[in-house]
C-alpha cells in the first residue's frame, strides 16, 4: 500500500485501547469522569451547565451534534470517548477549560490539529480542550510576521502566507495542526534551510495551568518562551503562535522520484554520498514504502526551495541514483507540494509507529532497515527518513528545549490497518519487530512521534529533551506542578 500520508516523523503510537476506562452513563444530575490520577470521578449537573454558561463555543457531550466529529483524531486506530469536549473560540474559552479541569482535577487532553500519532490529544472520561474552531492567521506582510491560531492546519497557513509569498518551516502533510507541530519542534519541507518551526516562533500566548494568559517570547517569560520550543504541550495552552517569515517561492521545484527496491543498498549509499555536497535548499524525504500495487520501492519527496531556475541542475545527480521507476519532479508550487502527501479525509487507516533521530544514514543502518523489510514483508508497513539537518542543525541544544541537535534524520517506521478491520495486530508486532532491530541506530527521539502512555518509558522521554531535562523539570514545577498538562511527552513535576 502505498503511503500517502507520511513524509516521516517519529513516534511511539497505540493501539485502540487505551486508557482502562469504560464510557459510564451519564446520569440526568451527573456524569462519570476520569480524574488526573485515574480515579473516577462525578460531576454535577450544575457544574456541567456552570461551565456551558461561561463558553462561548460549545460544550458537548456523548450524544451530542458534533461529539463524534470533535473526538475523531487522524489515526483511526483511537476512538476514545472524552466525558466533556470545550469546543474553544477564543483564549477566554480557553482559560474558563482549564480553570474547571483544574479544580475538579479533570484529566485533560488539549487538541489542535487531531494529528497525534500516540492519540493523546482526545481521552477516554476525561475533558477535551478542543482548539479546532480557532482558526485565524494573520500575516503581518511589512514585519514578515505571522499570528496563528491554534486549530489551524498548516495548509491554511502555508496558503494566507503564500499569498504575499511567504513561508516559514512547517511539516509535510497540510492538514497536520501547526499548534502541535510547533510545540514539538516542527520538521518540514523547507527546515534545511530555515530552521525547525520552533526556530521560527517569535512569541506565543499560553493559558498556564493556573489560568493566567501569559505571553512568552524573548522578552516575556523568556524560561517560559524557551521552553515552549520543544517541550511539546507540558507548560499550557497555546492560545496564539506568531511566526518570522522567510520569502518562498511561490513556485518551486520538486515533487516524487522512485527507485526499485532491489537496488536500495547500493542506492541509499550514493544518495548519502550525493546529500553531502547538497545545498540546505535541498530536502528530501526518503521512505522504503509500496507503490499503488504493493510493490516495495524507495521513494523520495523532493523539495528545492532555491531558484526554480536551478532545480534541473540541482536534482540532476539525483536523477542520475539509477533509473528512476516514477520521476515527477519538476516546477511546483510551495503549496503543492505541502498537499502532495495529504490522506483521504477522514483518515481511514489506524496506525502504529516508532521512531527516532539518528545522526547519519549510515551503511549498517541502511543495510539493517533494507534487512528487515525483505526479511519481514508487509505491504502496509514502511521505514521513512525526515532530514533533521542543515540550518536546524545548528542552533546550540541548549538554545530551546530540542535538545537533538546533531541529528541529521528523523527515522520513523509504521505500519497501517484498515479501520474497522483486523489488522491491528500484525501491524503492531510488525513495527515493534523492526523496532528491536533500528532502535540501536537511534540518539534521541521526537516528542512529535509521542510516545504513549503504553510505550512511555521514562528514559525515552529523558533522551528526547537530553541535557535539557533539568531545566524542562524545574519549569514544570513552576507552571504546571499538579500535572495538569500531562498527555503529552510528559515531564513529571516531582
Ligand atoms: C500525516 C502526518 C504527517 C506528519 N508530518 C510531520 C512532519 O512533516 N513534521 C513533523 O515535525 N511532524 C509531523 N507529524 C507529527 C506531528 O507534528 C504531530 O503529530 C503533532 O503533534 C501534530 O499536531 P496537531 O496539532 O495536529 O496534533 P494534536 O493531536 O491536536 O495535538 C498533539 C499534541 O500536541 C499538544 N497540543 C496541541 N495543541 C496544543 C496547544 N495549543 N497548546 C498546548 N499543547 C498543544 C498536546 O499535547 C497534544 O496531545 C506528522 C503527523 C501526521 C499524522
Amino acid at each position: 500500500m502505498k503511503r500517502r500520508t507520511f513524509c516521516a516523523a517519529t513516534v511511539a503510537a497505540l493501539t485502540a485501547a487505551a486508557l482502562p476506562y469504560r464510557r459510564v452513563v451519564a446520569a440526568a444530575a451527573e456524569l462519570a469522569a476520569i480524574g488526573l490520577d485515574g480515579r473516577q470521578l462525578t460531576l454535577k449537573s450544575a457544574e456541567i451547565e456552570e461551565l456551558r454558561a461561561r463558553l462561548r463555543g460549545e460544550l458537548l457531550l456523548a450524544g451530542d451534534a458534533g461529539y463524534d466529529d470533535a473526538r475523531r483524531l487522524w489515526n483511526a486506530a483511537f476512538n476514545r470517548k472524552p466525558a466533556l469536549i470545550a469546543r474553544c473560540s477564543g483564549a477566554a474559552d480557553v482559560i474558563q477549560a482549564v480553570d474547571f479541569a483544574s479544580a475538579h482535577g479533570v484529566l485533560t487532553a488539549v487538541r489542535g490539529g487531531a494529528h497525534s500519532l500516540s492519540g493523546q490529544s482526545v481521552c477516554d472520561g476525561g475533558l477535551v480542550i478542543d482548539l479546532s474552531p480557532m482558526r485565524s492567521v494573520h500575516i503581518d506582510t511589512g514585519a514578515k510576521l505571522a499570528r496563528v491560531e491554534p486549530g489551524t492546519l498548516i495548509g491554511q497557513f502555508d496558503r494566507e502566507a503564500q499569498a504575499f509569498g511567504l513561508a516559514t518551516t512547517a511539516g509535510t502533510a497540510s492538514d497536520t495542526g501547526v499548534a502541535g507541530l510547533t510545540l514539538g519542534g516542527g520538521l518540514g519541507r523547507i527546515g534545511p534551510k530555515f530552521g525547525l518551526t520552533i526556530d521560527n516562533l517569535s512569541g506565543a500566548d499560553v493559558v498556564t495551568a493556573d489560568g493566567r494568559l501569559l505571553r512568552a517570547s524573548a522578552h516575556e517569560n523568556p524560561d517560559l518562551f524557551w521552553g515552549l520550543r520543544g517541550g511539546g504541550g507540558n507548560f499550557g495552552v497555546v492560545t496564539s503562535f506568531e511566526y518570522r517569515l522567510h520569502e518562498v517561492g511561490p513556485m518551486l521545484f520538486g515533487g516524487e522520484l522512485s527507485y526499485a527496491f532491489s537496488g536500495a543498498r547500493a542506492l541509499m549509499r550514493s544518495f548519502v554520498d550525493v546529500m553531502a555536497t547538497a545545498p540546505d535548499e535541498l530536502c528530501v524525504n526518503v521512505d522504503f514504502d509500496t507503490d499503488d500495487k504493493d510493490v516495495r520501492r524507495v521513494a523520495f519527496d523532493v523539495c528545492y526551495c532555491g531558484p526554480p531556475a536551478r532545480g534541473e541542475t540541482v536534482l540532476a545527480p539525483l536523477r542520475r541514483l539509477g533509473t528512476p521507476l516514477t520521476d515527477k519532479l519538476g516546477p511546483a508550487s510551495y503549496v503543492s507540494l505541502q498537499g502532495a502527501a495529504d490522506p483521504v479525509k477522514p483518515n481511514p487507516y489506524g496506525g502504529y509507529f516508532k521512531g527516532g533521530l539518528v545522526r547519519a544514514l549510515t551503511p549498517s543502518l541502511i543495510d539493517t532497515a533494507i534487512d528487515y523489510l525483505e526479511a519481514a514483508p508487509l505491504s502496509s508497513g514502511w521505514i521513512g527518513f525526515q532530514p533533521s539537518g542543515g540550518a536546524a542543525g545548528r542552533v546550540a541544544p541548549q538554545a530551546t528545549a530540542f535538545w537533538n541537535r546533531h541529528a541529521t534524520y528523523d527515522m520513523l517506521v509504521g505500519a497501517l490497518w484498515k479501520v474497522p478491520g483486523d489488522g491491528a495486530e500484525r501491524a503492531t508486532e510488525w513495527t515493534r519487530a523492526a523496532w528491536t532491530k533500528l532502535e540501536s541506530f537511534t540518539e534521541g527521539y521526537y516528542v512529535n512521534l509521542g510516545e504513549t502512555q503504553q510505550d512511555a518509558h521514562a528514559h525515552r522521554i529523558q533522551a528526547a529533551y537530553g541535557g535539557n531535562y533539568p531545566r524542562l523539570v524545574a519549569l514544570k514545577k513552576r507552571y504546571d506542578p499538579t500535572n495538569l498538562f500531562r498527555l503529552n511527552a510528559n515531564i513529571r513535576p516531582a
